[in-house]
């Protein structure tokens, strides 16, 4: 008991069926201790979210209050409840397995998970009572977040902020590249990630190739992500640094958030916030369709702000706007401003698909893809833009020849 604190997540498979278990610190209902109250809380939403609930309990110590403590906790979802007597490696302790039925949650299964006694069984009633799931659906849930930025800019303190005050950590989970390490949680109703946090947390004292280092680090994360917080600080210039940040994931097709940070430190007035919005607007051009959060890493201040934002840019990334729609909108566009060639070529546009979402790409038909200009496909971004927003998503364009 108290050992087991982090929650963790771990993929399982058998019978072909692929799972999540999500190992949940151990229950201490009407604790004072913070700690353990934070432990019951991650837990309740895991159980919340859960297709299944695996109640373990102690065949060689019988019934405890506890367990009938978390009985009623569980009461109201006795349907995804499984109860196992664990430490069953002897007749003795077989016997035990019954006095748990008095619990009242259905046929109480006895396992060793130290021997693996009952195992195979085990998981066959696992697996038979999980819901069929498609694979592609359970990806779309899931939100793949890096936090880049500058060093000092304030990555760790906001990544402490988020798993620290807002809804549930899950785990830490070794990631895919040597000392990296991935952060899972649930956030209202997504599965969220959050990628490379064991480079934000581990500091390099020596100053020498921090800045290389932080790069490298930031392109990885990148390109694991499908969702991008851009960390600025306030207090300083828009530096070349955050410039390549944020061309690199606009060349990535990332959803794109701006996060300027150590807004507590900025005296303000009135105008302030508005003019900081034209500074940045200007000396971030070409991303002129992120979101601006201002916040305060240190003191959480708009952490929430950010984190809605975030959703909603995901949404925004997965929009699909009908072909009728599209076409008569983009015939009204290049109505408004035809498209002309130095060449003096004549220039058609025929016909704009949505053929994809996430990110969103808009399929052109044209007499010929060379005689589009890079200013005219400015300006059809920015009039479908204009039109549809896609705020925060970096959309793709093709042309194609008829
Ligand atoms: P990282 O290198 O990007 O991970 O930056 P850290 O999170 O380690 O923060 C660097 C320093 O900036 C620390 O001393 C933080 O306390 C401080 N800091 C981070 N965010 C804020 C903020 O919003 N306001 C203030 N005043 N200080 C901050």
């Amino acid at each position: 008991s108290g050992v087991t604190r982090d929650i963790k997540f771990h993929d399982g498979e058998w019978n072909d069926k692929h799972f999540t278990v999500v190992d949940t610190g151990g229950l201490v209902p009407n604790s004072d201790d913070q700690m353990e109250q934070s432990i019951l809380s991650q837990a309740a939403i895991a159980i919340e979210k859960a297709d299944l609930i695996v109640f373990v309990v102690d065949s060689k110590v019988g019934v405890a209050p506890l367990d009938k403590h978390i009985t009623k906790l569980l009461r109201p979802v006795s349907d995804r409840i499984i109860t196992v007597a664990n430490k069953v490696d002897n007749v003795k302790s077989e016997m035990g397995v019954y006095e748990f039925q008095e619990l009242g949650l259905g046929e109480v299964m006895g396992i060793s998970a130290l021997n693996g006694h009952n195992f195979a069984d085990f998981l066959d009633k696992l697996t038979e009572n999980l819901p069929e799931i498609e694979p592609d659906e359970e990806e779309a849930n899931y939100t793949a977040i890096a936090i880049v930025g500058k060093p000092n800019v304030g990555k760790s303190s906001l990544v402490n902020q988020i798993t620290g005050q807002q809804a549930v950590i899950v785990t830490q989970e070794p990631g895919t590249t040597r000392d990296s390490v991935h952060l899972n949680y649930f956030y209202q109703d997504q599965k969220w990630r959050l990628i490379d946090t064991a480079g934000l947390r581990r500091k390099n004292k020596v100053d020498f190739g921090v800045e290389y280092f932080s790069n490298i680090r930031s392109i990885r994360s990148i390109e694991n992500s499908d969702t991008v917080v851009v960390l600025i600080d306030a207090t300083q210039k828009v530096s070349a640094q955050d410039k390549r940040i944020i061309r690199y994931a606009r060349s990535k097709f990332k959803n794109i958030i701006l996060a300027i940070n150590k807004w507590d430190l900025i005296e303000k007035d009135g105008k302030t916030m508005s003019k900081f919005i034209d500074y940045y607007k200007y000396h971030l051009d070409f991303v002129s369709y992120a979101p601006l959060v201002f916040i305060s890493a240190k003191y959480g201040t708009k952490v929430t702000k950010l984190l809605e934002k975030i959703i909603e840019v995901r949404k925004n990334n997965f929009e699909r706007i009908k072909t009728s729609d599209l076409n008569k909108f983009i015939k009204k566009t290049v109505a408004k401003v035809p498209p002309r060639h130095p060449s003096r070529k004549r220039v058609r546009v025929y016909y704009c698909t949505q053929a994809e979402v996430d990110p969103p790409t808009f399929v052109f038909s044209v007499n010929n893809p060379k005689l589009i200009t890079k200013n005219y496909k400015r300006y059809l971004l920015n009039e479908i833009r204009k039109e549809y927003g896609f705020e925060g998503v970096t959309l793709k364009l093709f042309f194609k020849e008829r």
